[in-house]
């Protein structure tokens, strides 16, 4: 008998009817002979809704105070779940992330699990309970409820999976599994069989949101066996693992598209040691999450500095330059957020080379203009115009995978 950890997301509990489809799926599980832990999302637009009240409210709300509004969503969901499971006949018992022991950093809405103690957890499945828990959130210590960002439940339950030591973690969703690009946006997108934790890692940080980012991060550092299926078939999902030997992976596994991104250009900083560290602890500080940093060729003692962030973090990242700027004796900013980030990746590029060629081609022929490019050891990114996204998808689509 082993522990199999089973996340549901929104989609999968968006009403009643749901939820109990879920409820029956997850007592089968119990009767293959499984102990089961669940977490849950918030039903459907749940958390779209709640801050949608806020902003009827202000558009500066304290992020703690968004956290104990955030965190209601799951509690809604975990308890009809907890009472589904009991009509059909077995014990179930919900627990808010607090009751399960999941402890996080001071950060409010993009709080960082730290440490798990999953005693309670362990107790409620000795006395054969089914344990519910509710995803996307923990407890700082000030025992305030913190929220661990959009998405969040993926991490909650590959966390969980590992501490509790799982034999593995199923994500279920309202799509079949990971897919070479976004099917909505590339009718010619087929799913994949297997993804590693690296190239799934790229995809979800590049805009894939199949997947929150850190809980891909979780599972790769913990071995957590990941599978990615649909809540409303029986398919097999995609698997995420470890890859064996990197030369038979192919060089191109995914495109991935990221609208939300905005870039930022600050002119003329002084070439001088100390600088970069001044301008990106000052957006740090601000808890703002920095992507691509290209720094060119110095003349005349003088280098321009460009950068991305989520669009989201535009506002609050402004203010934050332009005292930089000030401070660093910078000529200037600027910044753009109708930009957008395609990308490929794929574990096989490794051994490939002209495979970034390719893809500058790709984009040429579409009359596509790069504005930034970075790579690592397994994908190639490249910002474009917004406007130019779909059609860039659909021709590195066509490129590498047909
Ligand atoms: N309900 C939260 C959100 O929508 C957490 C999650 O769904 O994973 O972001
Ligand atoms: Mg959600």
């Amino acid at each position: 008998m082993g522990i199999r950890v089973q996340k549901f997301g929104g989609s999968s509990v968006a009403n009643i009817a749901l939820i109990n489809n879920v409820a029956r799926r997850v007592v089968k599980a119990k009767e293959e002979g499984d102990q089961v832990v669940v977490v849950l999302s918030a039903m459907g637009d749940t958390t779209d809704e709640l801050l949608d009240k806020v902003r009827e409210i202000t558009s500066h709300p304290p992020a703690r105070e968004i956290d104990m509004l955030l965190s209601t969503g799951e509690q809604v969901s975990i308890a009809l779940m907890a009472m589904a499971i009991n009509e059909l006949g077995y014990p179930a018992v919900s627990l808010t992330g607090y009751q399960a022991g999941i402890q996080t950093d001071n950060a409010y809405t993009k709080g960082r699990i730290l440490n798990i103690e999953p005693e309670r957890i362990l107790r409620e499945l000795e006395q054969d309970k089914i344990v519910i828990v509710a995803g996307f959130q923990g407890m700082n210590q000030n025992n305030d409820i913190t929220t661990l960002g959009r998405g969040g439940s993926d991490t909650t339950a590959v966390a969980l999976a590992a501490a509790l030591k799982a034999d593995i973690c199923e994500i279920y969703t309202d799509v079949d599994g990971v897919y070479t690009a976004d099917p909505r946006i590339e009718p010619r997108a087929k799913k994949l069989d297997f993804i590693s934790y690296d190239e799934m890692l790229e995809m979800a940080s590049l805009g894939a949101l199949v997947l929150q980012p850190r809980a891909v991060e979780f599972a790769k550092n913990y071995s957590v066996p990941l599978v990615i299926r649909s809540s409303f078939n029986n398919n097999a999902g995609t698997l995420v693992g470890e890859v064996e030997s990197v030369e038979n992976c192919r060089p191109v596994s995914g495109v991935a598209h990221d609208l939300n991104v905005a870039k930022i250009g600050i002119f003329d900083v002084p070439d001088r040691p100390g600088i970069a560290k001044k301008i990106f602890s000052a957006l740090a500080q601000e808890q703002i999450n920095v992507d691509m940093i290209i720094q060119g060729w110095v003349r005349d003692g003088r280098n321009d500095i460009v950068f991305t962030t989520a669009r989201g973090d535009l506002e609050k990242a402004i203010p934050v330059v332009e005292k930089v700027v000030e401070e660093i004796g910078a000529s200037g900013f600027v910044y753009n957020d109708r930009v957008a980030k395609v990308s490929i990746v794929g574990a096989g590029m490794i051994t490939n080379p002209g495979v970034a060629a390719d893809m500058f081609k790709a984009l040429a022929n579409q009359g596509i203009n790069i504005e930034m490019i970075s790579t690592s050891e397994i994908k190639v990114s490249c910002i474009i115009a917004e406007e130019h996204a779909l059609k860039a998808v659909n021709a590195l689509h066509e490129e590498f995978i047909k």
